[in-house]
């Protein structure tokens, strides 16, 4: 009872200050109120009398004892027939948390805090929380929810650091200071294993990066078919540190540059001169190889207060070019940032979830209005920045011929594209399973809209995770994209499964694959060509 007033004690101690840091700021006024509320749920009689009764009257400990009386509460809020009185169960949760961490006395730090190597066992890991990670630090990680596209294991993998997520029960299973394998190639997590699995396991680590290292050779070869097909393969990036990554693995540009995670883990918004400034490094380290600045994608599963959360179902809301057509301020302030940057070597601009011409139109329309400005206040900008757009609504992909005449390219993101068309959220792990790149749907549209973009002598390129599996590439090849974009790590696989490739070859298997009925045909269709390459590393001989 003394530890759960001291937890209390504690918790209401961290909150004062932490309204006093708030109020210092102007716009901190009005948060401070609910730093309040939070100090006033835990000055409740019933939460706390309640705990000590039951840890009275049941001889449980502090933390149980808490947990159930939090539980009885949450349960009584979701029932209220009342919208905004249901919602403070978020709060009532966070206050929760805040008690229970300080009773285990585990302090909540930012996993950039780390001061040792661990693994990082967590029912859910946001993009925000994974972009802080230090490869160095965080060996590997694995995750309850979650599944392959999800913005969390993208990050993963740009940030090389072995995960596997969607695991559902991992955090039940794993005791802290467990032996960890995290096979983030097979997507197996091993607990506490016994010596023979362990040395097997160091010893594939050892041959991957012997793997690696023979991959790089290929470096500055073009990828190029036995026929003579180029394709270019570029590097997809979430932060300027990763740039260095695409270049060490022979990426000839940047395909998609993921802006937003310049807008998270902080309060305010950056400014024009931070989006130019770091926009510039990114734009002068690869020039003069090309950088495509995807806007800001912000809502889906990288939400931040002031964007996406909230919605009952944020990946068919304001997100993306959506969120920016309605914060025009926003949107200008980072067009502003992107056109400036354009004067320092080959920018490209790309916008994300267009679903149609119209707001298309509507978004060239707010870029001229940028350029128009840029251009009386004087400031240089490239004035022929190609512009272009993400095909990843199912609605634009059937309409990829009409869009084609109103931009410069086509990239399709295949995330997105398969969570719309197959109607699987994709950070939804028991979903997870739908996820399927050769469904002949998939198959079809992407073929529509390389063909669309192909009748208006427009370049059209893929950046989702699919562009980076090697399962994927004889395809995807055959279907006749330009252009493939992936995380850096990818790149050399990719390149080698090209060069060993003859184009009309994968075209005449691609044809094939159309008239497929399932994936498992496809799949069948690829093994009887001896074209099948599993996702799995390819050992060396011997
Ligand atoms: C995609 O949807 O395929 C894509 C590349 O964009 P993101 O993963 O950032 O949504
Ligand atoms: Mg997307």
């Amino acid at each position: 009872m003394r530890r759960f007033e001291e937890a209390i004690r504690r918790s209401k101690e961290q909150l004062q200050r932490v309204k006093e840091r708030i109020a210092e700021r102007k716009e901190g006024k009005e948060h401070a109120y609910i730093i309040d509320a939070h100090i006033m749920i835990l000055e409740d009689r019933m939460l706390i009398d309640d705990t000590i009764k039951t840890i009275k009257e049941e001889k449980v400990n502090a933390e149980w004892a808490f947990r159930t009386v939090l539980k009885r509460f949450v349960e009584i809020f979701n029932s209220i027939d009342d919208e905004y009185l249901r919602e403070r169960v978020s709060d009532i949760e966070h206050v929760g948390e805040r008690v229970l961490r300080n009773l285990t006395g585990t302090l909540h730090e930012g996993l950039h805090y780390l001061k040792e190597n661990v693994v990082v066992v967590a029912h859910d890991l946001s993009p925000a929380d994974t972009a802080q990670m230090v490869k160095e630090k965080v060996l590997g990680f694995a995750t309850d929810m979650g599944s392959r596209t999800s913005h969390t294991a993208i990050i993963a993998r740009s940030l090389e650091i072995p995960a596997v997520v969607g695991l559902e029960k991992i955090t039940y299973t794993v005791e802290p200071h467990d032996t960890i394998i995290i096979d983030g190639i097979e997507g197996k997590v091993i607990i506490n294993p016994f010596q023979k699995t362990l040395d097997r396991y160091l010893a594939i680590q050892k041959r991957y990066a012997l793997y690696e290292r023979e991959l790089l050779q290929l470096r500055d070869l073009p990828a190029v078919t036995k026929d003579g097909r180029v394709i270019k393969l570029m590097g997809n990036i979430e932060l300027v540190e990763e740039v260095s990554s695409v270049i060490d693995h022979g990426g000839e540009g940047i395909g998609l540059y993921r802006t937003e995670f310049l807008y998270l883990n902080r309060k305010d918004f950056p400014t024009e001169e931070e989006h130019f400034e770091t926009y510039r490094k990114v734009v002068e380290a690869m020039a003069p190889k090309p950088v495509t600045i995807r806007t800001l994608d912000i809502g889906g599963d990288k939400f931040v207060h002031w964007g996406g959360g909230g919605e009952v179902n944020p990946a068919l809301g304001l997100r993306a070019i959506r969120f920016c057509l309605k914060r025009k301020d926003i949107f200008k302030t980072q067009l502003r940032g992107i056109l400036r940057a354009s004067a320092f070597g080959k920018v490209r601009i790309m916008f994300p979830l267009i679903s149609g011409v119209e707001e298309l139109r509507e978004v060239k329309k707010v870029l001229r209005e940028v350029q128009e400005e840029l251009k009386e206040r004087g400031i240089p900008f490239d004035r022929d920045v190609p512009v272009g757009i993400m095909v990843e609504v199912p609605s634009a992909a059937m309409i990829a011929d009409r869009l084609a005449r109103e931009v410069d390219f086509f990239s399709i993101g295949t995330n997105d594209l398969l969570q719309y068309t197959l109607a699987i959220d994709r950070v939804n792990e028991h979903v997870a399973y739908l996820y399927e790149p050769f469904h002949p749907s998939i198959l079809r549209l992407i073929k529509g809209v390389v063909d669309g973009g192909h009748r208006h002598g427009i370049e059209v390129g893929i950046c989702g995770e699919m562009a980076g599996d090697p399962e994927y590439v004889v395809i995807l090849l055959g279907l006749g994209l330009d252009q493939f974009s992936m995380n850096a790590l990818s790149i050399p696989a990719v390149k080698r499964l090209i060069r060993e490739m003859v184009y009309e070859k994968a075209r005449e298997v691609a044809e094939r694959a159309l008239e497929c009925s399932t994936a498992s045909e496809v799949r069948r269709l690829l093994k009887r060509e001896r074209l099948f390459v599993e996702r799995e590393f390819l050992p060396l001989e011997g």
